[in-house]
């Protein structure tokens, strides 16, 4: 099949041809193996283009096809994104000054990723430097992955020049920003980038509540979201116990009057302080425990039912606690710190806050007793038993 007049190009590209057939044959254990190899071919690829990338660029063959730069030339025609085609740009203009490493790449030593970081190094402090250090950095990088690396090459960098990494730090800090939105489609967009120290604790606080439960169907990300509820949840709880005073502002301020609590048709929906609304079962489920929810403009309720009424006192928290031990929805074993106190007859249906009309339950099945309308109750022999929801509520929510 080879012909000697083919070019080394060719001949690559007609083995690729021939590829996918061949890797259908494999047994499964070989394909571990075919990965690796895979690897290995575009990352020493990614040497042969940046030389030529390079000498291309130098010559300025990229104007000949009317563009004014390589990286919007490698763009359109290495099918790259702009910030791709630009870190290949730059990596192959550093790799000129750092032979080692590139050669090191071409051999299949260090993947493209660590080369990437060995440029980057070398922008920062200069190719100089990088060179006196390049055996000792060359050689940890066939040891570790790239995310690995590029911590290496940090100390590096910031053993050569300290104030250039603070600096580098310092402009990068400049770029942080969290942004919530409005309230759209009943959801709001959360977006921003965190300084380092801030996403390491937030992982480290979300770490403990993502483990999915038993029969946990949520996906990777609802599991997070969840988390940073559940985190919010116990702030504004801890905030509670530490009362003094006037007592802290309470972290869930929510507008609503009596009819919607009451469940009556027709009510108006509740209203969160900072915007959006929410439904009537979602507002009684956030009066419920009134641990981290404020209720304001409740008019005549507020009369008839004093907020101690509704507030469960720490006695009676601390016996549910005890008695419970975690959330009582058959099968859940939440411990109590995860749990909402739930009335069984809501406090707007005039149930009372005392201890037999009350169920530990976690945030998740609190949810499923409210919003999607199961029935908890306490057996005489004083277990739980769950029902779903009569199939015409279920009908009515899904035409409603
Ligand atoms: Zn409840
Ligand atoms: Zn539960």
């Amino acid at each position: 099949m080879c012909r000697a007049s083919e070019t080394p190009l060719e001949r690559i590209l007609s083995g690729l041809r021939e590829l996918p057939g061949w890797v259908a044959e494999q047994p499964a254990g070989r394909l571990g193996e075919v990965i690796i190899k895979s690897r290995e071919i575009i990352d020493r690829t990614e040497a042969v283009a940046a030389e030529a990338t390079r000498r291309f660029e130098k010559a300025g063959g990229y104007r000949s096809d009317g563009f004014l730069g390589m990286v919007p030339w490698l763009r359109v025609n290495g099918k790259l994104s702009g910030a791709a085609a630009a870190e290949r740009v730059d990596t192959a203009r550093q790799l000129k000054e750092l032979p080692r490493t590139e050669e090191a790449l071409a051999r299949g030593e260090i993947g493209y990723q660590h080369a990437v970081a060995m440029a980057r190094t070398a922008e920062h402090v200069g190719a100089a430097q990088v060179r006196k250090a390049e055996a000792t950095l060359l050689k940890a990088a066939e040891t570790m992955d790239p995310g690995q690396f590029v911590t290496v090459a940090k100390n590096f960098e910031h053993q050569v020049d300290a104030e250039a990494v603070l600096a580098d730090a310092n402009r990068a800090h400049a770029r942080r920003y969290l942004q919530l939105g409005e309230v759209t489609n009943g959801l709001v967009r959360l977006e921003g980038q965190l300084v380092p120290e801030a996403a390491a604790m937030l992982r480290t606080r979300l770490e403990p509540f993502l483990k999915p439960a038993k029969g946990d169907e949520r996906s990777t990300g609802q599991r997070s979201h969840d988390a940073l509820l559940e985190i919010l949840r116990r702030g504004a709880i801890a905030g509670d116990g530490k009362s003094s005073g006037g007592g802290p502002r309470p972290s869930l301020i929510i507008k609503v009057d009596l009819d919607t609590l009451a469940g009556i048709d027709g009510a108006p929906a509740g209203e969160l302080e900072w915007g959006g609304t929410i439904p009537a079962e979602t507002a009684r489920r956030m009066a419920c425990d009134s641990a981290i929810t404020r209720i304001t403009g409740l008019g005549e309720l507020e009369q008839e039912l004093t907020h101690a009424a509704r507030t469960i006192p720490p006695s009676t928290r601390r016996a549910l606690v005890a008695r419970d031990g975690h959330c009582v929805f058959p099968g859940c074993d939440r411990p109590s710190p995860w749990c909402d106190g739930h009335h069984l007859v809501h406090w707007a249906d005039d149930g009372p806050t005392t201890l037999d009309n009350l169920g530990l339950v976690c945030g998740a099945h609190h949810r499923k007793v409210h919003e999607e309308g199961w029935t908890l109750r306490r057996e005489k022999d004083a277990r739980w038993h769950a029902t779903p929801p009569p199939l015409k509520v279920l009908a009515r929510a899904r035409t409603g």
